[in-house]
Parts: C-alpha cells; sequence; structure tokens
C-alpha cells in the first residue's frame, strides 16, 4: 500500500501543546510543499473545524466497520473518542508529491512504528502542565470532564515524549515563533533538503 515519496512527519504531544497551530503555520508557509493527512474521529467538529479539511467527522459504527474492512494503518480511543489514519488519507497526500504531516496521539504512534511508514517523529511539548492547563482552558473547547480526561493523558503523555529514543526531536512550545522556527528548521534539514537540496528560508522572529 505505501508508495514512494518524500518521508511523512508525525507530529505528536499532549492536547492543547500546540501541534495545530504549528501546523496551520506549516501549511500556510508552505501549502505546496505539505499536506494534512486528514484523520477520521468520532468526537464532533469544534465550531470553524470542516468535515474533510480538519478531519473525516464519523460515528463509531461506521469507523468499527472501515477498521473491520482493513482501512486504517493505526487507530486509537482519546478522552472516551475513537481517531484514526485511514490508508486513503496518506496515500492522498503521497500522490501529490507533498511531505505528508500527521497529527497523532501515542498510541498512534506506537501503531506508526511499526510499519513501513519511517516517519520523523516530533513531540511539542507544553512549557508547563499548568500553562498547558491554562492554554487548554483559553482555547474553551473541552467541557470540564474532558478537560480533566485531557490533562490526565497529558501527564503520561509527557513521560513518553521524554524517554529517549521515542521521538527524534522535541519542541518545547514556550514562545510559539521560536518553536515554529525550530519546528520549521528541523523539517527542511531532515526531509525537504534530502528531497531537493538546500533552500530552507531563514527563520523570521
Ligand atoms: P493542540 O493542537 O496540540 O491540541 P492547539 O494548537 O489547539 O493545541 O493550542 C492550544 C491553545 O493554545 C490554542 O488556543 C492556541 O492558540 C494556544 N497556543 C498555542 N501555542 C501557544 C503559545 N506558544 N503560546 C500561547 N498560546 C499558545
Ligand atoms: P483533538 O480532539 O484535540 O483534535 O485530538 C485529540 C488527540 O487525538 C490529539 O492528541 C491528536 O493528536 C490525536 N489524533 C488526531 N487524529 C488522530 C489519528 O488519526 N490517530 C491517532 N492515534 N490520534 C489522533
Amino acid at each position: 500500500m505505501v508508495q514512494k515519496g518524500p518521508r511523512p512527519l508525525v507530529l505528536c504531544g499532549p492536547s492543547g501543546s500546540g501541534k495545530s497551530t504549528l501546523l496551520k503555520r506549516l501549511l500556510k508557509e508552505f501549502p505546496d510543499k505539505f499536506g494534512f493527512s486528514v484523520s477520521h474521529t468520532t468526537r464532533g467538529p469544534r465550531p470553524g473545524e470542516k468535515n474533510g479539511v480538519h478531519y473525516h467527522f464519523t460515528t463509531k459504527e461506521d469507523m468499527e466497520a472501515a477498521i473491520e474492512r482493513g482501512e486504517f494503518i493505526e487507530t486509537a480511543t482519546f478522552s472516551g473518542n475513537m481517531y484514526g489514519t485511514s490508508k486513503r488519507a496518506v496515500e492522498d497526500v503521497r500522490r501529490t508529491g507533498k511531505v505528508c504531516i500527521l497529527d497523532i496521539e501515542i498510541e498512534g504512534v506506537k501503531q506508526i512504528k511499526r510499519t513501513d511508514l519511517d516517519p520523523l517523529l516530533v513531540f511539542v511539548m507544553p512549557p508547563s502542565i499548568e500553562e498547558l492547563e491554562r492554554r487548554l482552558r483559553g482555547r474553551n473547547t473541552e467541557d470540564e470532564d474532558a478537560l480533566t480526561k485531557r490533562l490526565e493523558t497529558a501527564r503520561q503523555e509527557i513521560v513518553y515524549g521524554r524517554e529517549p529514543g521515542n521521538f527524534h526531536i522535541i519542541i518545547v512550545n514556550a514562545k510559539l515563533t521560536k518553536a515554529y522556527s525550530e519546528l520549521r528548521d528541523f523539517i527542511f534539514q531532515n526531509i525537504v533538503e534530502k528531497e531537493s537540496g538546500p533552500g530552507a528560508p531563514q527563520a523570521q522572529e
């Protein structure tokens, strides 16, 4: 199933660490270089989220049937909802020749590591649990229950993220511009320049 193409990139990190924010910047700055792997999820859309763009929003029944048919590369349950990367989501990006970016949680990362996708693995770390909570509350997308679950999971994710060998780079998202520059430099050095030679833009502050 896996076709030849640039090495994919996985972004992982606790909910609220800033993965979507960093990704959005990258996709906006380099729309012809990077493509997003659109996951499936059984959670409901947040305001502004579009079906087929941010996620394929689906039901538990439909997702379980699709998993049964072998349509997914990896799946996980996170905070009471199912998430997964379909083979099609990755293939759709590969076909364009762009670098495929996956935003997935840790159980998915462990499964992806067992495939032949061989992605670069980036862990986005919040500056502290307190700041993570402030940002999650500030985002205002979760009720109190979901927020508590996400913060509990975050503590375990941080332990896994910090363990040597689990990720190729850990980016601490304290100041957004600095975190974004680090991410962009890392990707250009390890993927883009390997494909097409030097040419990464200078970091902007
Ligand atoms: P994730 O995709 O990892 O769940 P988000 O990208 O949605 O996280 O970020 C969570 C919240 O934190 C958002 O409201 C976002 O605007 C904010 N945020 C992201 N990065 C920073 C940063 N460096 N400093 C302050 N706020 C940030
Ligand atoms: P959110 O509900 O905040 O969009 O995402 C919750 C968590 O699910 C995040 O950690 C995100 O990275 C992860 N996630 C999103 N899509 C997938 C996916 O396809 N597979 C896995 N394993 N995790 C995903």
